[in-house]
């Protein structure tokens, strides 16, 4: 592994030299959405100078080069995250509508009453929300791994809420509120040993951990690509191929049809049927300029350029007087850090650091369970990405220091 230069990766990213008023911008809500760097912003707007037109339907030049992009990107996509064939990742626009897509596409088909969706208190909404519908709509029971008081998925029970009964065990590879990078090899194995399908919520593990859905015998993926470099509305849903072939679509209308008659109509192959109307096609090939970015640096530099800096994080955060949501260990996370800081609320907390050109996250980061896990309303959060230094892990310190001194007045 070769570690990258990280002043040569902030150079590619505009936005970086930004001032807040008269303070150089760092930026750390990368678990909200990334920043982007001119090789994708180029491929986006390169798409629309140069090769626009609607993909796999104009018989024209422009119209072959719109289609070659984008199912480029599709493979691009296939091969960061290990999938054997591109036709095993549908676009969405993020894990939402991914997360969505097997809600209605897989489990109003399948789940009847009786059947368990399982999943944690970890989740972020759009990993909760999807299967309390699906499991109303068709009778089915939701439940949920616990969490231990240092952040980590309660285990300890697992063999009573896995059972013959679970019929899909929907988990986050990273948990976007605490960090955790969840077992699942683990989880997968036992999954699959009571006969159970398994979904992850990759929103925060493909951004910053290499992946690889064949060695982890994945089901279902569900990819972000705002958060790994990528223009918004990009993303996909990977997942096996005989279980894309059994599953309905979600939406209806054209390109997703083979034959359409009165009473009725034929589905498209896999991915197509599931890719009704125009698709967002500059913002995925956007994600194939992303993912080369990513591919050159390499994902093992990536997690190694983030470990050091979330282990720094840690180490600061804490001896500054900050109470840390998550596991302490960097190796056991990543470089999102929730913290209470001396009783000031998150939200004057993030105002303040904000006049110092801190950009940090704060409220329920759409994970209300673990809040409630953890008897809080709301935490900061600060978030690490590829350009992000120690020197601005050294900042945000400074501004809390700031804030510290404003709230003990
Ligand atoms: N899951 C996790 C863990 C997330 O952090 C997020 C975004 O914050 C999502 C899901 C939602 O992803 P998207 O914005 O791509 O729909």
């Amino acid at each position: 592994m070769t570690p990258f230069d990280v002043q040569t990766v902030r150079a590619d990213f505009p936005i970086l030299s930004r001032m807040v008023g008269d303070r150089p911008l760092v930026y750390l809500d990368n678990a909200a959405t990334s920043q982007r760097p001119n090789q994708v912003i180029d491929a986006e707007a390169d798409f629309y100078r140069l090769h626009n037109a609607n993909a796999h339907r104009g018989l024209y030049m422009l119209g072959e080069e719109a289609t070659e992009l984008f199912e480029g990107a599709r493979v691009k996509l296939a091969a960061f995250v290990g999938a054997r064939a591109p036709e095993n990742i549908i676009f969405t626009r993020g894990t939402t509508e991914s997360m969505n897509l097997v809600a209605y596409g897989w489990a109003r088909k399948f789940l009847k009453p009786g059947d368990e969706v399982l999943i944690t208190e970890m989740e972020h909404h759009s990993n909760i929300v999807p299967w309390q519908m699906a499991t109303q709509a068709t009778g089915a029971t939701l439940r949920y791994i616990p969490l231990t008081d240092d952040g980590l998925l309660d285990l300890s029970d697992l063999g009573s809420l896995l059972t013959e009964r679970t019929k899909l065990l929907s988990v986050t590879g990273m948990s976007n509120a605490l960090g955790t990078i969840t077992p699942l090899a683990l989880l997968i194995g036992a999954a699959h040993a009571v006969g159970a399908l398994v979904a992850v919520d990759g929103a925060q593990m493909v951004p910053h951990l290499a992946v690889d859905v064949e060695a982890l015998d994945v089901d279902f993926l569900a990819i972000s690509g705002h958060k790994m470099l990528a223009p918004t509305a990009s993303g996909g849903l990977y997942a096996k191929p005989e279980i894309l072939e059994a599953m309905d679509p979600m939406f209806g209308g054209g390109e997703m049809i083979r034959e359409v008659f009165h009473d009725h109509a034929t589905w498209n192959t896999v991915p197509y049927k599931f890719e009704a109307g125009t698709m967002q096609i500059a913002q995925q090939v956007g994600l194939g300029a992303a993912i080369d970015y990513l591919n050159a640096l390499g994902m093992d530099a990536v997690r190694a350029h983030e470990l050091d800096i979330t282990a720094y994080a840690l180490r600061r955060l804490e001896d500054a007087g900050a109470r840390i949501f998550g596991p302490m260990n960097a190796e056991d996370r990543g470089g999102a850090v929730s913290f209470w800081f001396k009783d000031v609320h998150p939200h004057d907390l993030a105002t303040i650091l904000n006049e110092d050109g801190v950009a940090i996250r704060a409220g329920h980061h759409c994970a209300q369970l673990v809040m409630r896990r953890y008897g809080v309303p709301a935490t900061a959060r600060a978030s690490f990405y590829i350009y992000n230094t120690k020197e601005e892990v050294d900042a945000l310190v400074d501004a809390l220091a700031r804030a510290d001194g404003i709230f003990t007045l």
